[in-house]
């Protein structure tokens, strides 16, 4: 394996570096279903690609060694792999998981694991109390998700998996928002760390995949049955390109985070903003832990306008990030939670989690910070304008 490089060299120089057969510096993209075998005693490693495939087992390995556990698996997209790791579960068994949940977790939890007679708590997770007190002698899984989606709240992963451990409970982390480049649920103490690879770890906007990665065999053991049970495995052109874009995570990172870094300043000064979320600001409540578990606060961020139409004007005077669902990518992706990553949730619930009818989240992509603050500059000043002459029309 690659133990002694940093993270970033290990993106390029891996087990998957070139193709042993023909020295080709591109894993070959194995499109085969089924596999010959020499004869009926002896079956080879690959028999049927549902099982195992070499181009989608490459990735596999890579992201198992990226985020420093013992086996990974590829999905056909983030929720399969979520859900793959939810059939763990069993008729009766209990789910603490965090109250802003990604939306298709929500959905999965409350209308799909419910009629399996599986149970769960949301909680506010960074409550370690209220974590506590949600423990049932069912409970088996902590799902946590850190920075949380859209208000990027932070959760401690160590406190939530010892808490768990103690209690014979396996903890879950979705690491989609920051990446082992950023974040190593594993060697945090959690179980499995799961991944929407449709997100940065692709980082195109032109795949979507699913990751899981667990750091005990015996686990792995258990999903790489559930995977091949289940069968939303990934197919190997996507593989491919998962394999491709991680390549250059470390880089788009690094640029992301510093954009997100002067975006986030430039919004929490600006008089037309009301709140901005982003857990690298000493006075979020979070920063303290996010210091301590992972690098930096990542190229996610959120923000409230003063009201609905404000946000409205904003959104249609904001020229560079595109506006849609998403997010991770090299285009900036400007989306509205309340109708876009959590319109499966109930509009009540959705207010009292503070996920509000004028919040935007933003993920920063490759552009020029400066262009960005200047594009966002002028559609402030729209939602400013537009405010004044209906205050001036009534
Ligand atoms: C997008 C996303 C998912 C779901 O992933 P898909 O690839 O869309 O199925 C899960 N968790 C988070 C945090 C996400 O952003």
């Amino acid at each position: 394996m690659s133990i002694n490089y940093t993270f970033q060299t290990k993106l390029l120089h891996n087990n998957h570096k070139f193709d042993p057969e023909t020295g080709a510096v591109s894993v070959p993209i194995q499109h085969a279903s089924t596999f010959h075998q020499k004869d009926i005693d002896a079956f080879g490693k690959y028999d049927y690609s549902r099982s195992l495939n070499p181009t989608r087992e490459a990735l596999e390995e890579v992201i198992a060694d990226l985020e420093e556990g013992v086996r990974g698996f590829a999905f056909s997209s983030g929720m399969a792999a979520i859900s793959t790791a939810f059939l763990l579960l069993s008729q009766g068994d209990h789910v603490v998981i965090t109250e802003d949940v990604y939306g298709g977790t929500y959905r999965m939890t409350t209308e799909v694991l419910s009629r399996f007679g599986i149970e769960h708590t949301f909680v506010d997770m960074t409550n370690l109390e209220e974590v506590k007190a949600a423990i049932r002698p069912n409970t088996k899984v902590f799902y946590v998700e850190t920075p949380s989606n859209p208000l990027l709240k932070v959760t401690d992963i160590q406190a939530i998996s010892k808490l768990a451990k103690q209690h014979g409970a396996l903890t879950f982390v979705d690491n989609t928002f920051l990446t082992p480049a950023l974040q190593k649920p594993l060697a945090l103490g959690a179980d499995i760390v799961l991944h929407s690879a449709t997100k940065f770890l692709s980082g195109h906007s032109d795949v979507v995949a699913g990751l899981a990665v667990v750091k005990d065999p015996e686990l792995g053991a258990r999903l790489s049955f559930l995977q091949n049970s289940f069968g939303a495995v990934l197919g190997v052109q996507d593989a491919w390109l998962v394999l491709r874009g991680i390549k250059t995570l470390q880089v788009r990172l690094d640029q992301s985070v510093k954009s997100a870094e002067k975006i986030a300043r430039f919004l929490h000064e600006h008089p037309e903003v009301k709140k901005v979320h982003y857990p690298g600001f000493a006075e979020h409540p979070g920063y303290g832990i996010q210091k301590k578990q992972a690098v930096n606060a990542g190229a996610v961020l959120s923000f409230e306008l003063e009201d609905e139409q404000s946000m409205r004007v904003f959104v249609e005077n904001a020229k560079i990030p595109v506006f849609a669902v998403s997010l991770g990518a090299v285009e900036s992706i400007l989306s509205y939670p309340a109708k876009m990553s959590h319109a499966a949730m109930p509009a009540s619930e959705r207010e009292q989690r503070g996920i509000t009818d004028s919040l935007l989240r933003l993920s920063v992509g490759l552009e020029s910070a400066d262009d960005i603050i200047e594009d966002f500059k002028a559609a402030l000043s729209a939602a400013e304008q537009s405010k004044q002459s209906i205050l001036q029309r009534g």
